[in-house]
């Protein structure tokens, strides 16, 4: 138990660390966001442009990392509140639509309007973006992306959400999928190996899991499962209590 609790504690010592490191490298790199443009305007020197444009590149970056690692540590620390599964996958597909590589088809399915789950919309928003990322980024020749949203019977007459995200990509061997969910692992040139671990957090912080099935030459498929929290249909109340998990 002690070695536990010092476990715990050199964790959360870690991420304040973090999260004050990432605070003030945000602020620190904002200068190299705006002034490589500036540099540019005041002259015509394509060697110039060239360099700024690098520098831009570095601190975009830069930025995205320590950005990452801000929300990675705060973790689920967010609110929870009542999330519709229907109007989630509708904001996830305008956000995708609107970036979606050529090559690239996109399908949602919500096999029911009544899908919902309590967690941070924004949070969930962000797992699901991730995913759909990553998987678009594994099918650099194109193919089906597939999001998937049912209800999963689970045991004791417990039922969950079971969010799927499929791919026609890549695929993952033994050994890549073996680290996939440690912090800063990734495979990718400009990657910063957050995502994934993020996800799992948000997703466990919402009482849920997350499952990765992959055949490398065929495709991915993440499967979050969450505890299920029915929408009332159009015209009931939307805070009416429902009965906590089974009978105890
Ligand atoms: P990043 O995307 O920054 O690399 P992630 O934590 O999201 O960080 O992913 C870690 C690694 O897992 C990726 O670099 C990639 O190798 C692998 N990966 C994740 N999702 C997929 C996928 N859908 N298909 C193939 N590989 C994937």
């Amino acid at each position: 138990v002690e070695a536990e609790l010092m476990r715990a504690q050199r964790l959360e010592s870690l991420s304040l660390l973090a999260a004050g490191l990432s605070h003030d490298l945000r602020n620190i790199l904002q200068p190299l966001l705006i002034m490589p443009d500036l540099l540019k305007a005041r002259s015509d020197d394509p060697q110039l442009h060239h360099l700024a444009d690098i520098i831009a590149e570095c601190g975009r970056r830069g930025h995205e990392m320590a950005e990452s690692m801000l929300s990675f540590v705060r973790g689920s620390r967010k609110p929870s509140e009542h999330i519709c599964i229907a109007h989630l996958f509708e904001a996830v597909e305008l956000l995708l639509r609107s970036n979606l590589p050529n090559k690239v088809s996109l399908h949602l399915d919500v096999a029911d309007d009544g899908l919902g789950v309590d967690a941070n919309y924004t949070e969930l928003q962000q797992v699901l973006l991730n995913l759909a990322l990553n998987g678009i980024q594994a099918m650099p020749n194109g193919g089906r992306l597939t999001l998937r949203a049912s209800a999963d019977a689970g045991g004791q007459g417990e039922e969950w959400l079971r969010i799927s995200v499929t791919d026609e990509g890549t695929g993952m061997d033994a050994e890549t999928l073996s680290h996939l969910f440690n912090p800063f692992f990734t495979t990718k040139a400009n990657g910063t190996g957050l995502g994934l671990i993020s996800c799992k957090r948000i997703v466990e912080g919402a009482n849920g899991s997350i499952h990765v099935d992959s055949t490398p030459g065929v495709g991915t498929r993440f499967d979050l499962l969450l505890p299920m929290r029915e929408v009332p249909a159009e015209g009931e109340a939307v805070d009416a209590p429902i009965a906590a998990g089974t009978g105890q």
